[in-house]
């Protein structure tokens, strides 16, 4: 058995086991398994080390390991240095371990349009908004500006990785949110209380409705079965608009690939990854 999984603490919520076995399905990859693996920070180390003698292939990092991850490794990409985070370990026959990143190029795959000369604002400071302001410079954009709610870590961060921090948006190309903003929130609303969660999520993200408008293209790295307040509020002023989901498969798929070496059926692992979103959300509504 050819064994992958995703390390995480907490890990239950994961949408990695059902996308990641039904694009080994699709491929006939049937002596494959990929399943959940938490673990404890204070047990991250010996058993990601560990998952190497255990017929294990690879494995998916997640919160609050990926730091960690990087530093364990025997060898690591370029994207998953500069960005001091990894979330795909690959484990070698000879017994070393590989780290690599991507989310940095997920999220670039799944915007899917030209970086090149775009302004790119970056809201949040925190592991994904690293990811994405070193992804977007890498893509070309001319410029890269972060917000966050604690000036001092957008300012920390953009020193870090040669952009600019600003203390409120200004007009660009593409707006990415990486902060955790539109993660609650009702799922269904309309009239007024759809405009308030909108208004309310944009406040916190130091926004207003007219200057959303102001971006042709917004994505959100938060994931939910719904659009988020902030995508509602794209679409309604004409903007396109790229959801977590999309940045969830395209990093899945591009791990996939480096483990089995073969394409990964990324129609399949959208699927399944939005039905799974879909059953989750019924079961909120029932507790
Ligand atoms: P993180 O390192 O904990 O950073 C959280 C960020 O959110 C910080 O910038 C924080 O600002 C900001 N924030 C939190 N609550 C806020 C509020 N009420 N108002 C304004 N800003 C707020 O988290 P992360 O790992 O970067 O992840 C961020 C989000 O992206 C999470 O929801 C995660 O699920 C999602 N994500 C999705 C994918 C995907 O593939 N789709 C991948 C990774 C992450 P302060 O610095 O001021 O605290």
């Amino acid at each position: 058995m050819n064994r992958l999984g995703v390390l995480g603490w907490p890990v239950g919520h994961s949408r990695s086991p059902a996308m990641h076995n039904a694009a080994l399905a699709e491929l006939g990859l049937a002596d494959w398994h990929y399943q959940r693996l938490p673990v404890p920070s204070a047990l991250f180390e010996q058993a990601a080390v560990a998952l190497g003698g255990s017929g294990f292939l690879g494995a998916n990092v997640t919160i609050p390991h990926k730091q960690a991850a990087l530093v364990l490794a025997d060898e690591a990409s370029v994207a998953a240095r500069a960005i001091g985070a990894a979330n795909t370990l690959s484990y070698r026959p000879e017994g070393s371990i590989t780290a690599e990143n991507t989310d940095a190029p997920g999220l670039i795959e799944a915007l899917d349009m030209d970086i090149r000369g775009i302004r790119a604002l970056v809201l949040g400071a925190g592991g994904s908004a690293r990811a994405a302001v070193w992804a977007l410079q890498q893509a070309g954009a001319s410029e890269v500006s972060i917000w966050n709610r604690t000036p001092e870590r957008a300012g920390a961060l953009a020193r870090e990785l040669g952009a600019r921090a600003v203390r409120t948006p200004g007009p660009g190309d593409l707006l990415v949110n990486c902060t955790s903003v539109g993660l609650e929130g009702p799922f269904e609303a309309s009239g007024v209380e759809r405009s308030a969660t909108e208004g309310q999520a944009l406040n916190q993200l130091g926004l207003t409705f007219d200057q959303l408008g102001e971006y042709s293209n917004v994505a959100d790295l938060v994931y939910r079965s719904t659009p988020t307040p902030l995508l509602a509020a794209a679409s309604e002023q004409g903007s396109r608009t790229v959801d977590g989901l999309q940045i969830l498969i395209a990093q899945g798929a591009l791990s996939f690939e480096l483990w089995t070496g073969r394409e990964a059926p990324r129609g399949v692992m959208a699927r399944v990854a939005r039905a799974q979103e879909q059953d989750s959300r019924a079961e909120d509504r029932t507790d």
